[in-house]
């Protein structure tokens, strides 16, 4: 069993494609993501449209910041968590410029902490020439909302690459919060062998600091990147077998409340 936490949408909007690449690699289930297109507008619509053409297929819906200080867009949001497939809420942090600390998100936080509703935040780089800021997709802003909010579940998309044992160093205080290993490579590009030694020993280090890599999930980026390869780089990984289940899909099965037979 194999779960990828982490795809956006084909670049048709649809998830056809998706599909395939899931039947190629390998891989019984996959979670959409939501993002926030220019004009500050969300893709969740077409996400959940995409989402429901499979039983395979799940949703995590996105928070577009500047619309949570509007009344009601809380109340919209929330409504979009209760779908059947939706499994989560995430946070563009850096790309939209703001700290996941900030208290207007607070209400947010709570309403899923009460709900058992997992969050993934954005961590790590932001694209070439973004006009976001780095300084709040950086891991160590996660260690704050985590410790405040001790019941609620987070991911934290990407381990922070570059800045892996800064993420270490955050899963390693906070039992509530994993990552998720997508987006380590370059974008739209194949996967060397070179670049799977390199992933490898960065990977090591982190291991030295955390002993395993019992609080990462697979996850991809997809379309950025093949399924198939990304699993393979992360198949190389030097796992124990019960280490490589929870990182394949139990703990993305458990995190996301994810049924797997
Ligand atoms: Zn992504």
């Amino acid at each position: 069993m194999v779960i990828d936490c982490h795809t956006h949408l084909d670049d048709d909007g649809g998830a056809d494609k998706l599909l395939r690449s899931m039947d190629e690699a390998k891989i019984d289930a996959s979670i959409v993501i939501a993002e926030t297109l220019p004009g500050e507008i969300s893709n969740a619509a077409q996400v959940l449209e995409a989402v429901n053409q499979s039983e395979r297929l799940w949703a995590i819906v996105n928070c577009v910041f500047s619309r949570t200080v509007e009344l009601k867009y809380v109340e919209e949001l929330t409504q979009l968590l209760l779908g059947d497939r939706v499994v989560g809420l995430k946070f563009y942090l850096g790309y939209e410029e703001y700290s996941p600390n900030d208290e207007r998100l607070y209400q947010l936080y709570e309403y899923c902490e009460k709900h058992a509703v997992p969050i993934m935040f954005h961590t790590g780089v932001l694209e070439a020439g973004s006009s976001g800021l780095l300084e709040y997709s950086h891991p160590l802003q996660v260690d704050r909302v985590a410790t405040r909010f001790p019941n609620l579940t987070i991911v934290m998309a990407h381990m922070g690459n570059p800045w892996l044992i800064d993420c270490a160093a955050v899963l390693a205080k906070n039992e509530n919060v994993y990552a998720d290993m997508s987006a380590f490579f370059a974008e739209n590009k194949s996967i060397t062998a070179h670049d799977v030694e390199v992933f490898k020993q960065r990977m090591e280090q982190v291991r030295v600091f955390l002993y395993s890599y019992d609080k990462f999930l697979f996850g991809t980026d997809y379309p950025l990147y093949s399924q198939k390869e990304y699993l393979g780089a992360v198949e190389a990984l030097d796992m124990q077998s019960d280490e490589h289940e929870r990182v394949m899909y139990a703990n993305a099965a458990r995190v996301f409340g994810i049924a797997t037979s």
